[in-house]
């Protein structure tokens, strides 16, 4: 299947003020945005889209082909043919790609530090954008959701893939906040150590990523939500808070 596919059954829930809305969440590494948005969709019952993890899948695609990262041409081919099903149920969020369930592969390190490759491939970021957009638009009226609406969250969620999404939200943490949440999540300590050797897959893959989108300033209409200081509840009923306000600025 070439587009992210529901599983399981649907939520059970009557559909509430939530049907058809769509959340969209842009942010750096390490702000949170993955968890947070998981715990939103499920508090709320709407469908999870986690955009990372399709470059993260056709990444992981390619090195799996023997696709040279550098080949430009060759990438863009091999995510325009990447056979990915995605679930976008937030308590499952798998992902198979040509049969293989890559759900934990797609996280590991050589993964995170080569993602960049793909994602500054213009051509490779049409096609995902493409498929994301399908996805919305789906979950908009049917879909996995029932048509209750779906959470989206990556870089460009709220700039290029749905600009017109009610709920826009960028969710931004300190560079040190962000270092320390990625190093206990990778190695399971925040030490000194543990935080030099998670710099690269925070700063250096900002830095790269920053090139072709625009995700640490917020776009116009695009509520601002600074996490450094929240623990993860409390993160989570700020951006409840936000989608309750439908996207209106506190
Ligand atoms: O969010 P996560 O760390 O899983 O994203 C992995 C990579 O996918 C990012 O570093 C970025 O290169 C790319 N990405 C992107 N646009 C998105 C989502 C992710 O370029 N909408």
């Amino acid at each position: 299947m070439s587009t992210p596919t529901g599983s399981g059954s649907s939520p059970t829930s009557s559909p509430t003020s939530t049907s058809g809305l769509v959340v969209a969440v842009d942010g750096p590494s390490g702000s949170g945005k993955s968890s947070v948005s998981r715990a939103v969709a499920r508090s709320l019952g709407l469908a999870y889209l986690d955009t990372g993890a399709m470059y993260r899948a056709a990444t992981w695609w390619c090195v799996h082909e023997g696709v040279p990262l550098t080949d430009r041409e060759a990438v863009a081919a091999a995510v325009v043919a990447l056979p990915l099903d995605q679930g976008l149920d937030p308590d499952a969020p798998h992902v198979v790609v040509g049969g293989t369930d890559v759900t934990a592969a797609i996280r590991d390190t050589a993964v995170s530090a080569a993602v960049s490759a793909v994602a500054t491939n213009l051509a490779a970021r049409a096609e995902l954008g493409r498929r994301q957009r399908a996805v919305i638009a789906a979950e908009r009226t049917g879909g996995w959701s029932g048509g209750r609406g779906v959470v989206a969250e990556g870089r460009d969620i709220t700039t290029a893939i749905a600009p017109d999404a009610p709920v826009r939200v960028l969710l931004t943490a300190s560079e040190e906040a962000r270092l320390r949440r990625r190093s206990l999540e990778v190695h399971g300590t925040d030490d000194a150590a543990a935080v030099a050797a998670t710099r690269d897959q925070v700063v250096r893959r900002d830095a790269d990523d920053s090139t072709v989108v625009q995700f640490r300033v917020a776009a116009d209409g695009v509520v601002t939500l600074d996490s450094s200081d929240l623990d993860f509840d409390e993160t989570v009923a700020a951006l409840l808070a936000v989608v309750e306000r439908r996207g209106a600025p506190a």
